[in-house]
């Protein structure tokens, strides 16, 4: 793991791109850190306590401030099951209000028994944390000289997403809503992808010049429209051969072959997503 420092006050350290194993130590996911006079707003915990233990290690050598956010972007594993160093440390976690319920419900701990069932020890470490702050509106956050505006979002990539913008520097936290030259994952139960487009086309009309996302070097607006791109192939496709009267087999055998072949993740998501894809879309009509 080696910290990176994207611009002035503001690091990253930057995850492979694969599913999580044993052998990456689940590090395939990004995390980020802003320094300010009062001390650090880290977004995102990665997979496991080891890792993000390994990452605060990284930003002690830059600064010994306190630990005072930490801000979830959402549910999923890589951005969550870390969180419990940043909370030993003293950190407020930070996550949208359907985070908190998932972890109420038990759902969360039903979730991680079965991740540590799929991938052996790597979840071992794991105690899952629920948010101190639950974000249920838009929430303006100043810490020392700096403000994150920290926006909660309907269903989208899963039901509780969260930006995290920095209005002055112009940078946006876009967790898995951006994707560059990467193909999205669409498949949790609680995703959206018409909620996924409105939030790309909502995070479009902001002036952020930098997004940092949860799986890509940092990014611009660019990618927003390659990310659009592939929901709307996915949707239109679908759309059009459902209206045909074609099977999901039928569908998924048209789609096997497609423009974001070449792209990372492809093989792991694109099957999982047309099948979402196509049950949502019988849903809508
Ligand atoms: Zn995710």
């Amino acid at each position: 793991m080696r910290l990176r420092r994207v611009q002035k006050d503001i690091y990253m350290v930057r995850g492979m791109d694969a599913l999580p194993s044993l052998e990456n130590r689940g590090f395939m996911s990004n995390a980020f850190a802003v320094l300010t006079a009062e001390g650090w707003v880290v977004i995102d915990a990665l997979s496991t306590p080891e890792l993000s233990r390994d990452f605060v290690d990284n930003l002690m050598r830059v600064s010994k401030k306190p630990l005072k956010y930490a801000i979830i972007t959402h549910y999923h594993p890589d951005h969550w099951y870390g969180a419990k160093t940043y909370k030993e440390l003293g950190a407020k976690i930070v996550a949208h209000k359907n985070l908190l319920e998932f972890y109420r419900s038990g759902d969360a701990q039903v979730a991680l028994e079965a991740n540590r069932q799929r991938f052996g020890e790597l979840f071992k470490g794991v105690t899952l944390v629920a948010p101190d702050v639950v974000v249920s509106e838009r929430l303006s956050l100043r810490v020392g000289e700096k403000s994150f505006e920290i926006i909660p979002l309907p269903p989208a990539h899963t039901d509780n997403d969260l930006l995290v913008y920095m209005p002055k520097e112009r940078v946006l936290f876009t967790g898995d809503l951006v994707m560059l030259n990467r193909v999205p994952f669409m498949g949790d139960r609680n995703a959206s992808s018409k909620g996924l487009l409105q939030a790309l086309q909502r995070i479009k009309q902001m002036d952020a010049k930098v997004l940092l996302g949860g799986h890509n070097e940092p990014m611009d607006m660019s990618a927003v429209d390659f990310t659009i791109g592939y929901v709307q192939f996915l949707r239109e496709n679908i759309k059009n051969m459902k209206a045909q009267g074609k099977s999901i087999d039928e569908i998924r055998e048209a789609l096997k072959n497609n423009p974001y072949n070449r792209y990372a993740m492809h093989d792991a998501f694109h099957n999982v997503n047309v099948f979402k894809v196509d049950a949502e879309l019988d849903m809508e009509d």
